[in-house]
């Protein structure tokens, strides 16, 4: 029970895929009080069930590119879960077209929603959320590989995702005197709704499957237990890291069977 007491946001709670599923599972399993955001009227119908199964009826509309939504979050926090201890960021979006051409073709006004709902909106949360975040608190977001490296296809979204993942030391720092941690995960790839998105994601998998050092790809479940962690106390000492969760493939500079194939 490493979150026995504890209060938190999860952000990004779409359908039972979504990672941020994963996590809330786990957390719920380790005694967390939640709440939840919903993007619309659509996700709303999906997450309120979901947030039922984990003891809670708190779900607030959350369309981090509504200003009403983000200048409202605070006091629907406040007033139904009070003060926090955690905040789960799950959220990353770029339009269709920006994730199947080339990086070269990107249009400024796609760039600029995936960098306001995949970046910034971490920044604009946390400083909306900080009065009622409890000191020691902690924060989590979801990154990629394709932040580090060029994949095929990611494009906006890998810029997107360097831009959070410097978000996440730039906020550890500033967060640190009040004890509240900022960590990112780096997941593997895993099929959910936000991944259908991207160009050719089935070989994404794929190879991820076949280059990875345990051979297969990850679960949501996997990715919650490493957030649980990283909410938990006993990640206190850990802040402004990136965390992998990608059975390995990050530590991989060229795939085992390469060598036999250039012979
Ligand atoms: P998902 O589709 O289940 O979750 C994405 C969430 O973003 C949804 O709940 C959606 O409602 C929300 N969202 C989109 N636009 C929003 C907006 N304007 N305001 C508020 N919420 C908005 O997909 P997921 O794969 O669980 O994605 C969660 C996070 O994990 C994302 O940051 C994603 O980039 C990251 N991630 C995913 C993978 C993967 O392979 N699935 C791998 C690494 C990192």
């Amino acid at each position: 029970m490493l979150l026995e007491g504890k209060k938190g946001l999860i952000i990004g709670l779409a359908n039972k895929h979504s990672i941020a599923y994963g996590i809330a599972k786990k957390a719920h399993e380790h005694g967390a009080k939640l709440g939840f955001t919903y993007l619309n009227d659509a996700v709303k119908k999906r997450v309120e069930p979901i947030a039922k199964s984990f003891g809670s009826d708190i779900t607030i509309p959350l369309d981090v590119t509504n200003p009403e939504d983000m200048e409202n979050l605070k006091s629907r926090v406040e007033e139904s879960l009070g003060n926090i201890d955690f905040l789960v960021h799950s959220i990353a979006f770029a339009p269709k077209d920006a994730l199947s051409g080339k990086t070269i073709e990107t249009k400024r006004e796609d760039f600029l929603v995936a960098m306001e709902v995949s970046v910034y909106s971490l920044i604009g949360i946390t400083q909306r959320l900080l009065p009622i975040l409890n000191r020691d608190g902690s924060i989590v977001t979801l990154t990629y590989y394709g932040a580090e490296k060029f994949v095929p296809k990611y494009n906006v979204m890998g810029i997107a995702k360097s831009a959070l993942e410097s978000a996440v030391r730039y906020l550890a720092v500033d967060l640190g005197d009040r004890g509240i941690r900022v960590n990112g995960i780096s997941a593997g790839p895993i099929k959910t709704l936000a991944a259908s998105g991207i160009g050719d994601f089935r070989n994404l998998l794929k190879w991820n499957e076949r280059h990875s050092p345990l051979g297969r790809n990850v679960t949501i479940d996997e990715v919650g237990g490493s957030a649980v962690y990283l909410l938990s106390d006993l990640a206190k000492g850990v802040t402004g890291e990136i965390h992998y969760v990608d059975s390995g493939y990050n530590i991989i500079g060229m795939p085992k069977e390469a060598t036999e194939k250039l012979q």
